[in-house]
């Protein structure tokens, strides 16, 4: 069994190829690979890591009974969920050692190889203050515009990270008009990872900036107390008596939820059936 580790280098800057490495202390083997500045299909910055590294672990020829340990960078995601899918043990982890080094002086040896003073070097993972100076590096002569990456290829947001669904009892603020988004409305709801946090932003379906990949959401229309709403069907979160037949919803069970002005209006899906006309799924 052996361990092996995987790291990326230079995410953060604006310029040069990202380097991707995968590395085993002992007995000690690197690989690597580099990010094209920019391709022209249709694949996340995700999609296409996890390609590079599927590479760099059939080149090393990596198997089940080893373990992996890979940085929890979005750059990664792709793969996380590859290596899940695929039985492979792995875990995140911050990367401090060799794998580290490895692939911060491979992307070091990219720029200087482009004639950027080799004096400058990164200090104490001070990585703004380095990128910084490559930046001005690259403004200070036309022809070194070549080396700039291509951002909009690697901002394409992966639309299976988006979810349409059903808003629960909170409002929530749309991360592109910054309106709210009103409880038991349909929300996108759109996770991600920033430093190896685990992060969410909300939409409205209309703000989402890509069609969501998978979608929960229950729409209900029903009709109460001569009202029309706009409901949609969740799991309860805890066991209430049904406002139509009063016997009470289970939790965990799917219930209707609408908002009627202050009032949050609830109960058993079946029994608003008759109240109004049941969309189902939108
Ligand atoms: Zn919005
Ligand atoms: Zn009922």
């Amino acid at each position: 069994m052996l361990q092996w580790y995987i790291e990326d280098a230079g995410g953060g800057c604006r310029a040069f190829s990202e380097v991707l490495v995968l590395v085993c202390e002992q007995p000690r083997r690197i690989y690597k690979r580099y990010l094209p500045l920019t391709w022209d299909n249709k694949l996340s910055m995700e999609e296409v890591a996890r390609r590079k590294v599927l590479e760099m672990m059939r080149e090393a020829g990596v198997s089940r009974n080893d373990r992996l340990y890979v940085c929890s960078g979005n750059i990664f995601f792709g793969l996380h969920k590859w290596l899940t899918e695929n039985g492979y043990q792995w875990e995140t982890a911050k990367m401090e050692g060799l794998a580290h080094e490895v692939a911060e002086s491979i992307f070091q040896q990219q720029i200087i190889a482009a004639g950027f003073p080799a004096d400058i070097k990164l200090e104490e993972r001070n990585y703004r203050d380095y990128y910084r100076q490559v930046d001005a590096w690259i403004k200070e002569d036309p022809a070194r515009a070549k080396y700039i990456k291509d951002m909009k290829v690697r901002c394409k947001p992966d639309h299976t990270r988006y979810l349409l669904k059903g808003n629960a009892g909170s409002a929530r603020t749309c991360s592109r008009c910054r309106k709210k988004i009103m409880p038991y409305s349909p929300i996108v709801h759109y996770r991600f990872r920033e430093q190896g946090k685990k992060k969410s932003r909300f939409f409205h379906p209309g703000c989402s900036p890509v069609k969501p990949h998978k979608n929960k959401l229950h729409q209900v229309h029903i009709h109460w107390r001569g009202q029309e709403l706009q409901g949609v069907v969740l799991p309860a979160r805890e066991p209430l008596p049904c406002m139509v037949c009063g016997r009470e919803v289970p939790a965990g069970t799917r219930a209707v939820y609408a908002c009627r002005d202050k009032e949050i209006v609830f109960g058993h899906p079946a029994c608003f059936e008759h109240t109004g006309k049941n969309n189902g799924n939108a």
